[in-house]
């Protein structure tokens, strides 16, 4: 399997002026290539620790992919530093000067001298056009090595990358990577590894967990000459997960709970109501995040007072007066409100404390939440346990929603 290393070059990175989204995107192209990324750096315009950086890449992996310093300014170094390193003349490239010229001429721009520099090619290099700007990219290859240099925009990256620099890899890697994330929710990252601890010691397979916030994932990942292959190595691991976590699970590469929802709504021709007090439209929101989810969902009620919860929804005074509106009780009366008023097949209504404070002498992070289809109302009860109140909001629509989708899978 091929090694890569990405360097990303900028004194702005350095200061946290941009993120690194460069070095994101690349890491995700390069492994879904099968290209083993082993390390990733981050070094300011400074020659000296460029060459030092590449170097010591050089010295592990195959490949070393930078992004950055390939402007027309007395920063943009990368190029010079790593011809130095590969022992590649620069040349200036007449072809590339006119490209240069042209680029500036179509714009109606003066071309300031300086940006012929980007003309200075590596002599012997692959060079790869570039189609939003001016800078050209290269890969510069030695003794088995190779150092590939692409602009830093993300948006000239971008397009080199899948343009030219993805099928000049493509030549020297072999076989792929497939890999299949399952979803869970209702069970924490550690436990959930503990349950499928034997899968996690396999190496093709690999099997990863990692958390988000609210919920726990396994990323299965094969390596093998075809696709069918590598889904051949994963069906069985992905087998056994179901067998040992399958009441967990809510969906295999689906973006989200919320499209996990909308899908399980459509396919059962059902319709979805809210009804919301602490979260206040958090679980509508990312409802309608989903394209097509007016086809199964009718509305969304923010019933923030309980002056509210009493008149659209029908809430009891004598409800709100005996148990709060943080209670099993008002929970369930809302969800029975919203299913009413609306017409829809199936309602999810939450009340609790988002924090930072408490109210009611309820401790922060309790939620109820109420469940009300044709068949009755339910409600249960969630302690989040934290007083951030963005999180708080979050995983109370999150639990909301993959209340509604575990519900649907017995409708
Ligand atoms: P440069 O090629 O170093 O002149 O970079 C030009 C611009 O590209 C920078 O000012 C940033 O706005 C952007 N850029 C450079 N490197 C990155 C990176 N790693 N991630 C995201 N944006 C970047
Ligand atoms: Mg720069």
């Amino acid at each position: 399997m091929l090694t890569c290393e990405i360097v990303s070059v900028g004194t702005e990175l350095l200061l946290g002026d941009i993120l690194d989204t460069n070095a994101q995107y690349l890491s995700q192209q390069l492994a879904a290539m099968g290209i083993a990324v082993l390390h990733r750096a981050t070094v300011g315009d400074n020659a000296a620790r460029l060459a030092e950086t590449v170097r010591d890449a050089l010295s592990r992996s195959d490949i070393v992919l930078l992004t950055g310093g390939l402007g027309p300014t007395a920063d943009d170094l990368t190029k010079e530093v790593c011809a130095d390193v590969m022992g590649f003349a620069l040349e200036r490239d007449a072809q590339t000067v006119e490209e240069i010229r042209a680029f500036f001429q179509k714009r109606g721009m003066p071309m300031p001298e300086s940006n012929l520099k980007q003309a200075d090619l590596p002599v012997g290099a692959t060079v790869f056009p570039n189609s939003n700007g001016t800078a050209p990219g290269a890969a510069m290859e030695r003794g088995g090595k190779c150092v590939i240099l692409l602009p830093g925009p993300p948006n000239e990256m971008r397009a080199m990358f899948e343009q030219s620099v993805q099928p000049f890899l493509r030549q020297k890697t072999t076989g792929v990577i497939v890999s299949h994330t399952v979803r869970t929710m209702g069970i924490g990252e550690s436990a959930l590894a503990e349950r499928v601890a034997p899968l996690l010691a396999g190496s093709n397979p690999t099997v990863a967990p990692y958390a988000k916030q609210g919920e726990a994932m396994l990323r299965i990942t094969a390596h093998a000459d075809t696709p069918q292959d590598a889904e051949a190595l994963i069906e069985p691991v992905l087998r056994q997960i179901r067998g040992t976590v399958g009441e967990y699970i809510y969906g295999i590469d689906v973006e989200d709970i919320q499209h996990a929802v909308v899908q399980a709504l459509r396919e059962r021709g059902l319709h979805l109501a809210t009804a919301e007090s602490c979260t206040a439209g958090y679980i509508s929101k990312r409802i309608t995040e989903v394209p097509g989810a007016s086809d199964v969902f009718d509305c969304g009620l923010v019933t923030y007072s309980n002056e509210m919860k009493e008149k659209l929804l029908s809430v009891r005074h004598e409800t709100l007066q005996a148990h709060g509106a943080v209670s099993t009780e008002t929970a369930m009366e809302m969800a029975a409100g919203a299913l009413r008023v609306s017409g829809a097949d199936i309602a999810v209504a939450v009340t609790g404390v988002a924090g930072p404070g408490c109210s009611e002498q309820k401790s922060v992070g309790l939620v109820f939440i109420g469940l009300a289809d044709a068949d009755g109302v339910t409600a249960v009860k969630l302690e989040t346990g934290r007083t951030d109140r963005e999180y708080n909001r979050y995983v109370t629509a999150s639990r909301a929603l993959h209340l509604v989708w575990q519900r649907l899978q017995k409708m």
